[in-house]
């Protein structure tokens, strides 16, 4: 029997009606929405399309939004003179800067320089670390969403095989970390494992973050097995293809992710979300 499709735009919007409903509670109480301040420096095509797309998001939240953008002329001390005042600002609860940065700015720098209390994207090191530690964090959107996903599928985590390729600092680490905090047995995969189908066959959880279109197959799948491909590939121009070749694993898998509609908009339903909850937390 085919895998179950997991539906990630529905899922995203339930999560985003979810964070409206918080956001009128807010404003509610405190006489003003949440807001969000997005940074955005230099003119990446890829990054104003994410831009917009969270600008457009947070007024379908009802968040209180503001970009900033600046040109790719702009020095590193500039920006983290933006930052500060950002983080003292009353009005703004989340400040996030969009990646990638031009090379003369470093980003590890800007991203240190958000208040932990207002990293909506859950990068600075102190949100990283409690984290691991299993503290109450603000928690990286697309990790943070994958395990939405996961949880929707109704498996339980507890002692189940988790394999994650991929480590990167935004996706593959802190999902592991998440499933590890679930209680699963987790194994993380990169570019030197060796036999990286065999290990991915022991998986009742695959979760694939490469960027290698259609890298992992069918017969690397367990049956049954709940597969998240995070992967998104432009292949041949403009058709957008995940890291599991969809077509060959949707025969085995229990349930799957597609690409595009699967983890894709989880990340700025969790954004949104995040933001809600830092605005809360900001005020206990
Ligand atoms: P990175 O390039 O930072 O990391 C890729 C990881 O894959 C590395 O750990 C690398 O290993 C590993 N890898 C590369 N080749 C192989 C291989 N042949 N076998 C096993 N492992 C391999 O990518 P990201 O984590 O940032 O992103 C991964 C994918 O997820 C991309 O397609 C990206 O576009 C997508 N993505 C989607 C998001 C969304 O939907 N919202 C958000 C973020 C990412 P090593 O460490 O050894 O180099």
């Amino acid at each position: 029997m085919p895998a179950t499709i997991i539906d990630g735009k529905a899922v995203a919007a339930s999560i985003r009606e979810d964070a409206a409903a918080r956001a009128a509670e807010y404003r509610e109480k405190f006489g003003r929405a949440p807001g969000l301040a997005v940074v955005i420096v230099g003119d990446d095509p890829a990054s104003r399309v994410y831009v917009n797309n969270k600008k457009k998001a947070c007024a379908g939240c009802d968040i209180y939004s503001e970009e900033h953008a600046l040109p790719a002329t702009t020095t590193e001390d500039e920006l983290l003179d933006l930052v500060r005042r950002l983080n003292a600002d009353p009005k703004i609860d989340g400040v996030l800067v969009q990646l990638p940065l031009p090379n003369h700015i470093s980003e590890d720098k800007v991203i240190e320089a958000i208040s932990p209390s207002k990293d909506v994207d859950g990068f600075h090191p102190i949100n990283v670390g409690s984290l691991m530690v299993g503290k109450p964090a603000l928690r990286p959107c697309t990790p943070a969403g994958i395990m939405e996903l996961i949880h929707r599928t109704g498996i339980e985590l507890k002692g189940k095989r988790a394999v994650v390729v991929g480590r990167s600092n935004i996706v593959g680490k802190p999902v592991s970390i998440m499933l590890l905090a679930e209680h699963a047995t987790v194994t993380i995969c990169h570019s030197r494992t060796e036999d990286l189908p065999s290990v991915c066959r022991e998986a009742d959880v695959l979760v694939v973050a490469v960027g290698r279109p259609k890298m992992v197959k069918g017969d690397w799948i367990k049956p049954g097995a709940v597969v998240i491909d995070v992967g998104t590939n432009r292949v041949g121009g403009k058709k957008l293809v995940g890291d599991v070749d969809f077509d060959e694993a949707v025969e085995v898998a229990g349930a799957i992710t597609p690409v595009p509609g699967g983890v894709g908009p989880m990340t700025i339903a969790m954004l949104m979300k995040n933001c809600v909850e830092a605005a809360f937390a900001a005020r206990s």
